[in-house]
């Protein structure tokens, strides 16, 4: 029998370990980081300034634990065109994780007055799909926090398949080392201790799977982007639109979204001041952008290109005008900087790993953002468990 080692529990790592183990392989998980409350995850950020801030979270279940439960297909159409069909994939997913619209009982306020006003200027704005469970969820505009209540889907749910399935998942281990012998997969190291194993699937995200590949010899790192966003918000007294579900409208734009969101950034940038939380209505712009950035041994660099910056601005005086139509004072407009919280595409299919997810290495694989060939430009959880889902298959017949 074969056994398997997945390094990282994010969202690729928890996804084909559990696929894996229902298939009866042996799976070992390491992952760096340690088990927190759902609730804490917001301790374990640990951003990286790349020029635009990147964010992520290291710890037993990645950066799911901080998702605002969107569920959404991304790339599609671009990874059927390179071999990799995820129809069947997706369609079980989003039946497995009860993917759908909140009912009208989870929109607040300042989300209906922005989904009217993007209507009322000719913009046609759609309820978010969701991976959260209406009745666990009391909206408190902390899913990005780590959801108090457990009401949103994230990589716990299937860690704890996982282990019912036997796999062993063993904390505060992160991989430091990919062993290989005479060319192929033999193991990995974790600083002194070494795990030996037939199959290596690298799921560390896209920051750090393309350094152990690179330290493994391959050419990895290249093409990062990260769906760079910015919020634009301004003033609307007493909305109380902090504690809403966060993005739970989509407008999908040509090579961007816009979405209902607060960020707590917006009432630092406000040059007016005695305003709160509470006054602040805000829409998010995230892009499409281009694969520009880089993942170095010991930084990454991701600047704004003019195609990235001619996006935003076009998102954001939408945006202005959608919050301006809701009520906001159009002068106390202001924006976030711009930050990106889905970097990808450092292990790309086609460049670094072929359709199979295997890299140069035999029996080397990842599974993570990294393989995503070009920004999605909206939340690409919902693809990374399709092709986690399919690994998960094509492993189990080789
Ligand atoms: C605030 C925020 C909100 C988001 N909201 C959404 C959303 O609503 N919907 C959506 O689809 N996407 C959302 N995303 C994006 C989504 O969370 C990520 O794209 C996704 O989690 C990436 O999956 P991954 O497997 O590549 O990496 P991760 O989920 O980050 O997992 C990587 C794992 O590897 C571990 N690790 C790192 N290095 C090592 C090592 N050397 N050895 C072992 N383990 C290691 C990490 O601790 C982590 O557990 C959001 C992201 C952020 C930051």
């Amino acid at each position: 029998m074969k056994n398997v080692i997945v390094a990282g529990s994010g969202a690729g790592g928890a996804a084909v370990a559990r696929e894996l183990a229902f298939s009866g392989i042996n799976v070992t998980l390491l992952e760096k980081g340690s088990s927190i409350l759902t609730g804490n995850a917001h301790l374990c950020y640990d951003n990286i300034d790349a020029s635009v801030e990147l964010l992520k979270t290291t710890c037993l279940g990645g950066t799911t634990l901080v998702t605002a439960g969107n569920a959404v297909r991304t790339c599609q159409d671009e990874l059927e065109s390179l071999g990799v069909h995820l129809e069947n994939e997706f369609q079980e997913l989003e039946d497995e994780l009860n993917v759908s619209p909140l009912p009208d009982s989870h929109f607040g306020e300042g989300t209906l007055k922005i989904m009217d006003a993007a209507s009322s200027v000719g913009l046609s704005m759609d309820k978010m799909p969701k991976f959260i469970n209406p009745r666990e969820c009391i909206p408190c505009g902390k899913c990005s926090f780590g959801c108090p209540r457990n009401a949103k889907w994230s990589s716990l749910n299937y860690l704890d398949e996982a282990r019912n399935f036997g796999v062993e998942i063993i904390e505060n281990s992160p991989v430091t080392r990919i062993v290989t012998t005479d060319g192929d997969i033999s193991g990995v190291k974790s600083h002194d201790q070494k795990y030996t194993a037939d199959l290596v699937i690298l799921c560390a995200g896209a920051v750090e799977t393309p350094r152990l590949l690179c330290a493994a010899g391959l050419a990895a790192g290249e093409q990062l982007f990260v769906d760079t966003f910015v919020t634009v918000g301004g003033v609307l007294n007493d909305i109380n639109f902090h504690k809403e579900v966060a993005m739970n409208a989509l407008y999908e734009g040509d090579g961007f979204i816009l979405s209902p969101h607060y960020s707590s950034l917006i009432n630092s940038r406000m040059i007016k001041s005695g305003f709160h939380e509470k006054d602040i209505l805000g829409m998010m712009v995230k892009i499409k952008d281009e694969a520009s950035g880089c993942v170095k041994d010991k930084k990454v660099i991701k600047n704004n290109t003019s195609h990235d910056v001619g996006l935003i601005a076009e998102g954001s005086s939408l945006a202005g005008a959608v919050l301006t139509e809701a009520g906001v004072d159009p002068s106390s407009l202001v924006s976030t900087p711009a930050r990106g919280a889905h970097p990808g595409g450092t292990a790309a299919i086609g460049e670094v790993v072929d359709n199979n997810l295997e890299t140069e290495i035999n029996g080397l694989f990842v599974c993570d953002a990294s393989v995503l060939p070009s920004a999605p430009g909206a939340p690409p959880v919902l693809t990374i468990l399709a092709l986690a889902k399919r690994l998960g298959q094509y492993l189990n017949t080789i």
